[in-house]
């Protein structure tokens, strides 16, 4: 029996995870703290009021006196770290609330949670034995790749955006609890996500709402930027993994080997809104190229070996269906299903 933190539970990886916890685990307690930014969405996890084990706070991760009363009056023994400002374009334009959020309030929660799990560096209280923190990071901190090669666990941290040095500097943070005070922590390293729930900032949702609204499908420079992208629900059972069998200090790279050039997802996309819900031409005319992003990284990719043989963890739902799925769930919020 655990008693969870998640935060960042009304964004779109958070409420995916929360879904899947809270049914897999009833016997579980989860609190989800989020002060919902722009980037939420509260319907998406509405419906999850009806399950008795389960409770939302709306709070800001950095904020201290509430996050040290979350600890102590529900006992938090787990917290798994959703929370972030996540969109790189806004980190270009807004750097400060990126070093707030992703750092300082990083801090807050690692701090407040040693404060009620420790009595000492290295001393644990009994009752918290069992205690976990788990990091949710990018592997976005690694910077960028050329034509080859994967990131690993021992690639170098070399983020090149305001973002991605945020996250960065709060995988360290996470890292050195570990050190110092001898906190169970566990830092995953994902690769680009899709599915339900996601902001329409980012580039799937975005893509299939400005097609279906007749607009311009915006792709950064020639389109020639590659992600390695993993259905959303693939990486919540590797967080499943991860909090079960996880090792205390490591770091895991969560990737499926499935990348793709931006130009050629979109294509992808447009090909399957063309069979859904065609129209005279095909939703590829409306593809623009625009002015790339300032120190935009070339290539993400990541050699998922650790995971897959530490903890026998693997992708499950292969990418196309998955993307019709996603494309599917979209159609519907969107109105044109
Ligand atoms: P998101 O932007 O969709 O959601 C973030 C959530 O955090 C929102 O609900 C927001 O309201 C909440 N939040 C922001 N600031 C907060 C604060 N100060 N206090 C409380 N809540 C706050 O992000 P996401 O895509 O779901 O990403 C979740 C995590 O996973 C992030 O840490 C991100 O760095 C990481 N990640 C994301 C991806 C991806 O492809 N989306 C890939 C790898 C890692």
């Amino acid at each position: 029996m655990r008693k969870i933190l998640v935060t960042g539970g009304a964004g779109f990886i958070g409420a995916n995870f929360l879904k899947y916890i809270i049914e897999k685990y009833p016997e579980y307690f989860v609190i989800n703290i989020d002060n919902l930014t722009y980037a939420s969405d509260y319907s998406n996890i509405q419906k999850l009021e009806q399950y008795k084990n389960y409770k939302f706070l709306k709070a800001n991760i950095c904020d201290q006196d509430i996050i040290e009363k979350v600890m102590i009056e529900n006992e938090i023994d787990t917290i798994i770290h959703f929370a972030a400002e996540s969109h790189v374009d806004n980190s270009i334009e807004n750097p400060f609330i990126f070093a707030e959020t992703n750092i300082m309030g990083t801090l807050n929660l690692l701090q407040q949670a040693y404060k009620e799990w420790f009595i000492k560096p290295f001393e644990i209280k009994e009752k918290y034995r069992n205690s976990r923190f788990i990091h949710i990071s990018t592997d976005e901190v690694y910077g960028t790749l050329g034509e080859e090669g994967y990131f690993t666990e021992d690639s170098k941290y070399l983020p090149n955006s305001p973002y991605s040095a945020s996250k960065a500097a709060s995988d360290l943070l996470v890292r050195s609890y570990y050190h110092t005070y001898g906190m169970n922590v566990i830092t995953t390293n994902c690769s680009n996500n899709f599915g339900p729930f996601q902001n329409k900032e980012k580039l799937i949702p975005k893509i299939i709402y400005n097609a279906l609204k007749g607009l311009d499908l915006p792709i950064y420079g020639e389109g020639d930027n590659v992600r390695d992208w993993l259905f959303v629900i693939d990486h919540c059972t590797a967080i499943n993994a991860v909090l079960h069998q996880g090792k205390v200090g490591e770091t895991y790279l969560i990737g499926g080997h499935n990348e793709k050039k931006n130009l050629h997802l979109v294509h992808t996309i447009c090909d399957i809104l063309d069979e859904r819900v065609p129209k005279d031409v095909s939703y590829r005319n409306q593809i623009k190229f625009v002015a790339d992003r300032f120190g935009h990284d070339y290539r993400y990719a990541i050699d998922p070996a650790k995971i897959q043989r530490e903890l026998n963890w693997k992708p499950q739902i292969a990418f196309e269906k998955a993307l019709e799925e996603t494309i599917d769930w979209y159609l519907i919020k969107y109105n044109e299903g």
